[in-house]
């Protein structure tokens, strides 16, 4: 007798082969048959005219801690997403000693904007190593967990507070190298380090790893290279995108281990670097057979503002010292023609590379106090101005201090260019994910990655068949981080299954909960048209809603011992 029977879907089995209709019979937590399955079974899903696909594994998430007092990783899982890896960006809960804590909390806080009394308050710390950490949470998880060896903590635990001052010493990197390997020993599936020059803990220290030094690094992925196993994930590393590049590639040299570095995306303001990070890319890759990926988002950053909460002007001097004046002071500064001229000359004039898009016709007005500039809803700050006759700075100011810096302006920082994100999503080198779950749950949610890759990417935008958008989500993470038995529908392989509606898939727009340790808010994202998530051939989510199951477990390779 089977214990769950999927029936009737149409199977994309993650391998990119071409879809078939069939059934999917599981027992013991595994598939055991593909096709026209016959025999009876504990359970029946009828997937009828539904989309049969390997779960999506996340690879980049910072749920490390969220997972203790919500195991089903929401919203993950409402996407189809039945694995996940955690740990990214150099920051993982272990190994840390009684001591480490506090240095591990305050480099969580400030880089994923996670908050203080909710990492205090969320779980109870009962772990020192690797291994005790990924067996406290394997206790009780709703979704499976890969977990790679965080350099921030291992610096810590050697180095302790001096980890935020200076470099290593040759002894300090013999003791953390045997950290990284206990860590891989333990079940980890690789190892990830944070390089990123905005990346500071609470007390605006840098994180432990930007002050390793390059010897350290390589030093500690030799381990990795030894022992011939392990991801190396690569947050920062360069100032600009080409130094990443062939810093990505030099670690892949020394190791032979792949490198997954961050990020290519799309930006306004050097609206071609994303075509030359993926040719750069490419040329390694190609012409050294060096396994180097990038990731990319599907999902644009979208941000929100007003002239009292901006933000994204924190660059500009001038707009810098406005929104930290009082408001009257700074509605005096932007109403002043001598100060504008400044504003514009930072924000526009200037065509450094900036998180800020420095045009106009791609910061929209989303909402007005006034009613009477309701008609300005939807259209672009440009659009506005020419139809008012003025410059595109002035229109923006003149129209939010009409409306006392309540007007809501929104633009997109990465990703914004549809055409743009269009080549990076089809190239090979590049892995799609970066969802950041877990983090900066106050601002932003992209949990539904994968959602809004099939759903507008895949399918409205029509960039590439199904059967390749789900291996790109299922089998090609799998194979990266070497988890051999998921990310295919195969006889034998573990039952982690998303089932969806191709036709309605998409993930919804973020919303707020409060439903965090300590009363806290946070946002969520729901999707549409995911009707089941399968995890070890157990239903966690049917018709939308979680069963209450937690099936979910801790993800070791199986590594070759001699
Ligand atoms: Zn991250």
């Amino acid at each position: 007798m089977y214990d769950l029977v999927l029936k009737g879907g149409r199977i994309y089995d993650g391998s990119g082969m071409p879809s078939f209709n069939g059934d999917v019979a599981v027992a013991g937590g595994e598939i055991v048959e593909i096709g026209r399955v016959k025999g009876a079974a504990r359970k029946k899903l009828n997937v009828d005219g539904l989309a049969l696909a390997p779960g999506f594994i996340d690879p980049h998430t910072h749920l490390d801690a969220q997972l203790f007092w919500d195991p089903l990783g929401t919203s993950s899982c409402f996407h189809g997403v039945t694995s996940v890896v955690v740990g990214n960006c150099g920051l993982s809960l272990a190994p840390a000693r009684l001591e480490d804590r506090e240095a591990v909390i305050k480099s969580f806080v400030r880089v994923e904007a996670i908050s203080r009394r909710v990492l205090e308050e969320g779980f109870e710390w009962k772990w020192t190593s690797t291994k005790e950490y990924l067996d406290v949470l394997g206790t009780r998880l709703g979704i499976n967990v890969a977990a790679l060896v965080g350099h921030i903590a291992v610096r810590h635990y050697v180095m302790g507070e001096d980890a935020v001052e200076r470099e290593a010493t040759p002894e300090e990197i013999t003791q953390m190298q045997r950290l990284v390997r206990q860590g891989m020993e333990s079940g980890a599936v690789g190892f990830s380090t944070n390089q990123n020059l905005r990346h500071m803990r609470e007390d605006k220290k840098p994180v432990a790893s930007r002050l390793a030094s390059k010897e350290e690094l390589g030093s500690l992925l030799d381990v990795l290279g030894e022992m011939n196993a392990g991801v190396v994930q690569l947050s920062g590393g360069g100032a600009d995108a080409r130094g990443r590049i062939s810093y990505a590639a030099e670690l892949a040299r020394r190791t032979g281990r792949p490198v997954l570095w961050q990020s290519i995306s799309h930006s306004w303001s050097r609206p071609n670097h994303w075509q030359e990070m993926l040719d750069n890319t490419e040329r390694v890759f190609r012409e050294e057979g060096l396994p180097i990926y990038a990731m990319t988002q599907a999902k644009p950053f979208q941000n929100r503002y007003t002239l009292l909460n901006a933000q994204c002007f924190d660059e500009f001097p001038t707009w810098k010292a406005a929104m930290f004046n009082t408001v009257e002071g700074r509605k005096k500064m932007f109403a002043d023609p001598d100060v504008r001229k400044k504003l514009r000359a930072e924000a526009i004039e200037d065509r450094s590379p900036s998180v800020f898009p420095r045009r106009w016709d791609v910061i929209f007005v989303d909402h007005v106090k006034l009613s009477k500039n309701k008609p300005l809803e939807g259209k672009s700050v440009d659009e506005v101005a020419k139809a008012q006759g003025k410059d595109g700075l002035d229109c923006f100011l003149d129209l939010s201090l009409e409306e006392d810096l309540e007007t809501r302006f929104v633009h997109t920082n990465t990703q914004g260019d549809p055409q743009a994100v269009c080549q990076i999503l089809k190239h090979p080198a590049v892995m799609i994910g970066q969802s950041d779950a877990g983090a900066h749950m106050g601002y932003d949610a992209r949990f539904g990655y994968c959602t809004a890759f099939l759903g507008c990417w895949v399918r409205d935008y029509g960039i590439m068949p199904l059967e390749e958008a789900v291996s790109r989500l299922t089998f090609r993470v799998a194979s990266l981080f070497g988890l051999s038995d998921r990310g295919l529908i195969r006889p034998s392989f573990a039952a982690d299954l998303a089932v969806f509606d191709p036709a309605t898939i998409n993930t919804l727009e973020p919303e707020y909960v409060q439903d965090l340790p300590a009363n806290e808010t946070r946002m969520i994202q729901r999707s549409t048209g995911v009707h089941h998530t399968v995890v070890n051939g157990e239903v966690v989510i049917e018709h939308g809603s979680p069963t209450g199951a937690y099936p979910g477990q801790i993800l070791r390779p199986k590594r070759w011992k001699d």
